[in-house]
């Protein structure tokens, strides 16, 4: 996340992210999987615009995408209320959200917007929010926005081991940025869709296998890519594909191409391929483009 103050209030570039691993861990009383993952945040960006307004309205403008809504049906104003809940703040704002990262794509477009909210309306409004407060009520919003918070300033969201429901952040400094091409079919992928597949297919009792966070996190923090492809691993992967033929032709197409690694970001339909220099990302990105797979990007992690 990077935040600038402006004439007119405060600017956030909100990333996206992949998840280098996604591994669930059986599913909780609450309803909720109990998951471990690895994130990272990419230098693909949404863009906030935050002014105060002189009453209580929270207005909010959206650009950029068609189905994303602009009332209290969008993280960021669901994130502007609780903080006013939370501080008895009865200021208002109004938000500017240019939209870049796809919704329903598994890239957390919606919780990064809301960790973003977050820390610029506790600005805008100066109420003095630690970053721990800011955590407890991001986990209230979703669980992937805890992630997004630059809770610790010298790596704010690049990298982190994620696990509960992935709003337990672990931060770590990748050694290096990762050149990443990002695949999104037209299709979307509902996360409720996915994981109900996902319940289908392991409703017996299973023993999950485990998931090798600290070797990833390792691996990059020494900048090793060649061991990635063998940690890598998504366990929605699967059910997504069942869902969506098209992600089935993409990781084909994948499987023939020499990148470091490749998998279904989140519950998807996002498709990302670490490669080995950001000239080969671009050439996957027009490859992709020239496919027909989707709409295609070519970034490095953040
Ligand atoms: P995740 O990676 O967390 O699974 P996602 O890929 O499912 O995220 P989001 O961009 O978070 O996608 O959007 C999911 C749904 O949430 C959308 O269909 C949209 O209606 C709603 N939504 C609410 N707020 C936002 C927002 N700020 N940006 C995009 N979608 C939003």
């Amino acid at each position: 996340m990077k935040i600038e103050r402006t004439p007119w209030g405060w600017k956030v570039l909100a990333p996206a992210k992949v998840n280098l691993s996604l591994c669930l861990k059986g599913r909780r009383e609450d309803g909720y999987h109990e998951l471990e993952t690895v994130m990272l945040a990419l230098r693909f960006y949404d863009e906030l615009q935050l002014e105060l307004a002189d009453d209580s309205v929270l207005e909010l403008t959206v650009s950029g995408a068609e189905n994303v809504p602009n009332d209290d049906r969008n993280l960021v104003v669901r994130a502007l209320q609780a903080l006013r809940a939370a501080m008895g703040c009865s200021r208002g704002a109004r938000v500017r959200l240019t939209k870049r990262i796809p919704s329903q794509a598994g890239l957390g477009g919606g919780s990064s917007d809301a960790a973003a909210a977050l820390v610029a309306g506790n600005r805008l409004w100066s109420l003095g929010l630690s970053p721990a407060q800011l955590s407890t009520i991001a986990a209230t919003l979703g669980s992937d926005v805890a992630f997004f918070l630059p809770v610790d300033p010298r790596y704010g969201a690049r990298a982190a081991v994620c696990t509960g429901r992935g709003e337990r952040v672990a931060p770590f400094p990748p050694g290096r940025s990762l050149p990443i091409v990002v695949v999104k079919p037209a299709v979307g992928l509902p996360t409720s869709a996915v994981y109900a597949n996902y319940s289908a297919a392991n409703n017996v009792q299973f023993v999950p296998t485990p998931a090798k966070s600290a070797e990833i996190a390792q691996v990059l923090c020494r900048g090793l890519l060649n061991s990635l492809g063998a940690l890598m691993r998504n366990d929605l992967q699967g059910p997504a594909l069942a869902l969506c033929p098209e992600l089935a032709e993409v990781k084909a197409g994948f499987d023939r191409l020499p990148v470091v690694a490749h998998q279904l970001s989140g519950s998807g339909s996002a498709y990302f391929a670490v490669c080995r220099s950001l000239l080969q990302a671009q050439q996957v990105a027009k490859l992709a483009r020239k496919r027909r797979w989707g709409e295609s990007w070519a970034m490095l992690s953040c």
